[in-house]
């Protein structure tokens, strides 16, 4: 049977929101159309030749990838040269390309939590947490038997989420009042006579995403010809999720052996250190991927040390000066946890929602960087 491409991105944005991506970012369906059919995903790090090729041949019809593989704008596309001739055979095999790269990063559960839980950090929290959503409230004048159908029908939209309970509504009864003007076909009472009727005013919260569904969805069931509902913004804030972690080791650990601690967790033969390494280190701070634009956050939270993917030589002089330590740790080596979480989450969620998709994980997907020494 298999489901559409629109199904997998509506689960994809459960796990990764879209609206936590980067202004900079291009992330979301790349490649393909919504209403494609999809019988089996394969997930990667990066959509590379290799990869495609093990698509192709796997009768894969839907990348999801970390890394866009669009990412600045295209002047031609063109099948002589490297990246316009992966896209025409993506192209050409019917695959779509959906990617979730910095909202993946800062969701919960996603490639920052996954690295701080391998690094062994407690009391895990965010790095930056100015990306959050704007929440808004709803309140809606509604007759007397008609708040279930209202509330329902709002919170199929999205209204009253809050955090695992939905349906959240507080509703006070009262009296509402109105006079039919000529021209009018009121649902209750008559032209030309002031009705008082018995109305629930239900409130509600929104996501500002969800905000024009639910309205739309509010005024379609509505009895009312003209509906009587309030928005308000709020200042309230859904949770804290944002870029890289910081959190706490169990105990004390000198900084040698927490970087050889890396190496194990990771997988990897070695990570660059630098900054005062002759320490004991329990406040750690980390970014997958390239992560040197939080180094001045993590000193400021009072990190022992930075672990990342990848930084530059004057960023590691930052570091030595503010006295703290970093460990660079390989960019490929910090994400590619989150590709065997990744596909254990679809899968988990296609077998709940009984979708038929099978969900693949790239073989051929390889650090670019090896190390040769003497
Ligand atoms: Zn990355």
């Amino acid at each position: 049977m298999g489901v559409t491409v629109k199904q997998v991105v509506d689960v994809m944005e459960g796990i990764a929101p879209s609206y936590l991506s980067e202004k900079w970012d291009n992330t979301g369906l790349l490649i393909g159309g919504m209403q494609d059919v999809v019988r089996k995903i394969m997930v990667c790090l990066d959509v590379t030749d290799s990869v495609v090729n093990e698509a192709i041949q796997n009768g894969v019809d839907m990348l999801i990838s970390h890394h866009p593989i669009i990412f600045e704008a295209l002047k031609n596309l063109r099948s002589d040269d490297g990246k316009g001739r992966l896209l025409h055979l993506i192209i050409k095999n019917n695959i779509a390309v959906y990617c979730a790269h910095t909202n993946l990063d800062k969701a919960p559960g996603g490639v920052d939590d996954v690295l701080a839980a391998r690094l062994g950090l407690e009391n895990i929290e965010p790095l930056t947490t100015e990306e959050d959503e704007k929440l808004y409230k709803i309140a809606v004048y509604i007759p007397k038997g008609h708040e279930d159908s209202v509330m329902n029908a709002m919170a199929e939209a999205g209204a009253g989420m809050v955090r695992n309970y939905s349906h959240c509504t507080f509703q006070t009864r009262g009296i509402g009042t109105f006079l039919p003007l000529e021209g009018t076909k009121p649902y209750i009472g008559q032209q030309g006579r002031i009705e008082r009727v018995d109305e629930v005013r239900l409130e509600t919260i929104a996501r500002k995403r969800d905000l024009e569904d639910i309205v739309k969805a509010m005024l379609n069931v509505h009895p009312y010809e003209e509906v009587a509902y309030d928005i308000y913004p709020l200042a309230n804030r859904i949770g804290k999720q944002g870029l890289g972690r910081i959190g706490t080791l169990r105990h004390e650990t000198p900084f040698g052996e927490f970087a050889k601690q890396v190496c194990r967790t990771l997988g990897i033969p070695s990570v660059l250190v630098a900054g005062r390494i002759d320490r004991k280190v329990r406040v750690v701070a980390s970014c997958a991927g390239s992560g040197a634009s939080l180094i001045s956050k993590a000193y400021a939270k009072g990190a022992h040390v930075f672990v990342t993917g990848e930084m530059k030589y004057h960023d590691a002089c930052d570091v030595e000066s503010m006295g703290m330590a970093a460990i660079v740790a390989g960019h490929y080596a910090t994400e590619f946890l989150i590709v065997d979480e990744l596909i254990r989450r679809l899968q988990k969620a296609f077998d709940d929602l009984q979708y038929e998709v099978e969900v693949l994980k790239a073989l051929t997907m390889a650090d670019p960087y090896t190390i040769i020494g003497e």
